[in-house]
């Protein structure tokens, strides 16, 4: 089914999401979480900043040929010059599938590992030393002159690409080598955006852009055993 059979709204609003490096993880100290929405009708893209150019990650994670299908069966592509190894692979299967488990939890329902599409895209450390890759952002973007601003560019964390038609649910990452921790962590977190774009539109909508109280995890940890908590008891 078509996420837009499910929200109609959403196909005026197809772009992706930012992570921003130094973002996401609400448990973080001095956690500033900010995500935003880039529209390919106005993106970034439209003032490019001096210097070489660099391509928006929309357009590198849904034209990338797919190189391999990880053991749990996510398609992925590789950006020329990066690599995804065997403990990668399933650093991104295992995130992603925390998610799914937490979906199915929520909702009912969520989406199959094998319905994913991670693009692995050349990173350089962010000021964390944590993995990351640039997204252009020239001025109008939202973040020229901020902290952010690396001069023309920002670095990103990981991406929600897609969910749905046309591309399929695809996310973007940064290359990690080692780390699979974090890959995993990131993983699960833009897998994250896809799942509520399929399942809860509205929380979509509402996290597209992060703040103190917006950020990753999105989803709450499924109980260990719901019939415990007498609320989920149905009455007699
Ligand atoms: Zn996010």
């Amino acid at each position: 089914m078509s996420i837009f059979t499910i929200m109609p709204g959403l196909q005026r609003i197809i772009g992706t999401l930012i992570c921003l490096s130094r973002f996401t993880f609400n448990h973080m100290k001095k956690t500033l979480v900010i995500g935003f929405l880039l529209l390919l009708s106005w993106g970034c893209s439209k003032a490019p900043a001096p210097g070489p150019t660099i391509q928006d990650p929309f357009i590198r994670a849904t034209t990338l040929p797919e190189y391999q299908i990880t053991p749990g069966g996510v398609h992925i592509r590789l950006e020329s010059g990066t690599q995804l190894s065997a403990a990668g692979e399933d650093a991104i299967d295992r995130g992603i599938t925390d998610t799914l488990e937490k979906v199915q939890c929520a909702y009912g329902r969520s989406n199959e590992l094998s319905s994913y599409t991670v693009a692995i895209l050349q990173a350089e450390p962010d000021s964390n030393g944590d993995p990351a890759y640039k997204v252009p952002c020239g001025p109008g973007c939202g973040y020229e002159g901020t902290e952010y601003d690396k001069g023309g560019y920002i670095l990103a964390a990981g991406q929600y690409i897609a969910a749905g038609t046309p591309f399929g649910n695809v996310i973007a990452l940064p290359e990690h080598v080692g780390k699979e921790e974090h890959l995993r962590r990131v993983a699960g977190y833009e897998a994250e955006h896809v799942e509520l774009a399929w399942f809860d539109g509205f929380k979509f909508l509402a996290t597209q852009v992060h703040g103190p109280t917006t950020g990753h995890p999105l989803i709450p940890e499924c109980p260990a055993n719901p019939t415990d908590d007498p609320a989920k008891i149905p009455h007699k």
